[in-house]
């Protein structure tokens, strides 16, 4: 039988990079490369390139499974779906939740966040977006008034300076990395501020290894170099900016001075200088930033001042500048786009607005109307609730995540998650969270459907078929609209196609209101906003305005607070967790991939040298990491790339999970928790 070559979109982190799945006998079975789209050019890293090994894994679900007598047993899609809707009819509107997914389509979620609204009549709808750009989206929108990365990613490539802080681009989003490179050889300087050397910061011209949690401080004080020098853009800031005076009254305190900054960060001061001289005097500075800036308790704070730092010195609305958030998950854009989120609906349109709820009662036409216009919980406060109210939220709907090891804290989540009367997990394989479930749904992953999903740079692309999926599993919001139907709601979710689903979604989706399949369908896809029809999308956002009310940006003065806990003479090391470029988040996919798994088969926390002296502790050695809140055992790998005092542990690995040690304390707006900032003690295994 003869191959054929299908284009999708790579199902792993919110580059969007294009590929073709191989396909042999209704199967497929490697990967080639696209080359017409201006994401990657035909280039992928190595998880795009090993994006097929995970679909035919032998243990993918096939059949619904209901857990009888603490055991799963398999059961028919009707036996299955009839009893989730008699148990979700059991329950008051406000004690179900749902959470939707990044991993998933556009289409699913749209379906998710219709469904918790329209059927469940629940507010509580949230997904992973909380765990990692939460604060993108609070931050942003307040600020710029559109919580989204602002320019494109070919774009990255026209900046004269990069300023990339806490992102490990080289690692998490390679082709965009590949972007620094070519701006870089165009005679560009790179700035990296991160407490880790890693593969970016070898490649920068400037390393500012600074003390996780101290951004604010960073960028305050590099603020106040600037204003000093008089390299702010005054006519920027005169024509297009609020609030320039409340942030100048904040960063020129003598506690951002340069000194006191350096002491606080652990930067030098001749190098924060040279790095408020290359930004202050770029012709176009971009900033490029991931979850090292949003993962805490000040997440929207950090975000912000990224926002400010870049109106002060006129460096939004053109090519090569912007602030760049590098979104994680494959579609956690488009999920938060889709309004699975517990404050908004689609296009960020705010629930607690009554023309906004009205707006949506009035489209989906559910005769006992839809959830109430009021905000919801989100995953981190459902969490809690669950613990700390007994019997306020008593069943929960997830599709697509696996919050057993993605969120912090997990004797807390474990916790939580067992509290439930009713747990229903949609997936693709058993996971941690899965196996706690009472009834699992088999999911079909993204080369066994068609669909959308929105990249980091908000552009919409197509996934599309490339075979069947395995056993009797099905599309996400395929299973919704079956569930919705033995619910009493066939007629509210009577799609066909998920053309149809998308055609709806874009009629109450102003951002998408122009976007149709047949337009997608080429290599350079849409940006959103792309209002109408003839609308060409917008790859830079902020050219002319801003999206607040008056079309101004809005600076004020933000002031430097600490993480939430800090090292101290019992646990004196601080914590950073991140990812390897080898895996993807919880390592459901990437760990059933032969080429990934071997190249790192297992986690490690990494520790500074001259800290791992002291300790006697060896390169390679099996010890013991502590926090308040759990302890794993972990191999050793000691070095000199590690700031002293930090330690490293990437959450990946299911068997020294980093969330046994991390901290569930979180920003106070946007909900985020402190996954890069918490107190740790290690110690050595002592032999029995
Ligand atoms: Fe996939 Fe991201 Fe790698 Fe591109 S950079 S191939 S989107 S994991």
């Amino acid at each position: 039988m003869e191959l054929s070559y299908v284009q999708t979109t790579c199902p792993y982190c919110g580059t969007g990079c294009s590929f073709n799945l191989v396909v042999k006998d209704g199967k497929v079975q490697g990967t080639a490369p696209y080359h017409r789209s201006p994401v990657n050019e035909g280039k992928v890293c190595p998880k795009g390139l090993y994006a097929h090994e995970f679909i035919n894994s032998g243990d993918r679900l096939t059949k619904p499974l209901i857990k009888k007598d603490g055991k799963f047993v398999e059961a028919s899609w009707d036996e299955a779906l009839k009893l989730i809707a008699e148990k979700f009819k059991s329950f008051k509107p406000d004690e179900c939740a749902c959470l939707a997914s990044a991993r998933a389509s556009n289409e699913d979620n749209y379906a998710m966040m219709k469904f918790a609204r329209g059927v469940l009549k629940t507010r509580h709808i949230d997904h992973c977006a909380r765990l990692c750009h939460a604060s993108t989206v609070a931050g942003l929108a307040a600020i710029f008034g559109s919580g989204a990365m602002t320019n494109s990613i070919p774009d990255i490539a026209e900046a004269k300076t990069l300023f990339v802080i806490g992102s490990n681009t080289f690692e998490n989003h390679p082709l965009i990395g590949r972007n620094i490179m070519r701006a870089q050889a165009k005679g560009a300087k790179v700035i990296y501020a991160d407490p880790r050397k890693t593969a970016t910061g070898k490649q920068a011209d400037l390393f500012l290894q600074f003390y996780s949690g101290t951004d604010v401080c960073l960028l305050n004080g590099l603020m106040q170099e600037i204003i000093k020098n008089g390299w702010e853009d005054k006519d920027f800031i005169a024509k297009r900016v609020s609030g320039f005076d409340d942030l100048k009254a904040e960063v020129m305190k003598p506690e951002y001075s340069l000194e006191n900054v350096s002491t606080i960060t652990g930067v030098p001061v001749d190098q924060l200088k040279e790095a408020a001289e290359l930004i202050g005097k770029s012709e176009a500075n971009a900033i490029l930033y991931s979850m090292g800036i949003t993962q805490h308790t000040t997440g929207v704070d950090n975000v912000k001042s990224i926002g400010f730092l870049q109106m002060l010195t006129g460096n939004l609305g053109r090519p090569g500048t912007g602030v760049n958030a590098l979104r994680g998950q494959n579609n956690v854009q488009g999920a938060c786009d889709m309004g699975a989120l517990p404050v908004v609906y689609t296009a960020y349109q705010k629930v607690i607005d009554p023309a906004a709820h009205k707006k949506f009662e009035d489209a989906w036409k559910f005769k006992d109307g839809i959830a109430k216009g009021e905000n919801g919980y989100e995953v981190t406060v459902m969490m809690d609730v669950l613990t700390d109210k007994p019997g306020e939220l008593k069943c929960m709907y997830i599709m697509g995540e696996n919050p057993m090891i993605s969120d912090p804290d997990l004797t807390h989540v474990e916790h939580a998650l067992k509290s439930l009367e009713f747990l229903v997990c949609q997936d693709i394989f058993m996971n941690e969270t899965a196996e706690l479930a009472d009834v699992v749904l088999p999911a079909a992953c993204y080369a066994e459907k068609e669909g959308t999903q929105t990249n980091t740079e908000r552009r919409v692309q197509m996934w599309r078929k490339a075979q069947n999926p395995p056993g009797e599993a099905r599309g996400d919001w395929e299973i919704i609209a079956d569930l919705a139907a033995k619910m009493g709601y066939a007629e509210q979710f009577a799609w066909k196609t998920s053309e149809e689903v998308f055609n709806e979604m874009a009629t109450v989706t102003p951002s998408y209101g122009g976007m149709t399949y047949e337009r997608l369908n080429k290599p350079e896809a849409l940006h959103w906003p792309c209002p109408t029809k003839e609308h060409p999308g917008t790859p830079i956002l902020h050219g002319e305005k801003f999206g607040t009310p008056d079309g101004k940006g809005i600076m004020s003065g933000i002031s430097f607070k600490y993480q939430a806990e800090r090292p101290d003479a019992e646990f004196p090391f601080l914590l950073t967790t991140g990812r390897c470029i080898w895996h993807w988040h919880t390592g459901t996919m990437t760990r059933r991939s032969e080429n990934l798994a071997r190249e790192e088969p297992t986690g490690w926390v990494e520790i500074n040298d001259e800290d791992a002296k002291a300790l006697g502790i060896k390169n390679g050695e099996m010890i013991k990491a502590i926090s308040r809140r759990g302890e794993i055992q972990i191999t050793a790998r000691v070095t000199d790339t590690i700031k002293k005092g930090v330690m490293f542990i990437p959450f990946h690995f299911v068997e020294c999970a980093a969330n046994m040690l991390t901290i569930n304390a979180l920003d106070p707006i946007a909900k985020i928790p402190e996954s890069k900032a918490c107190a740790i003690k290690v110690e050595k295994i002592q032999e029995a």
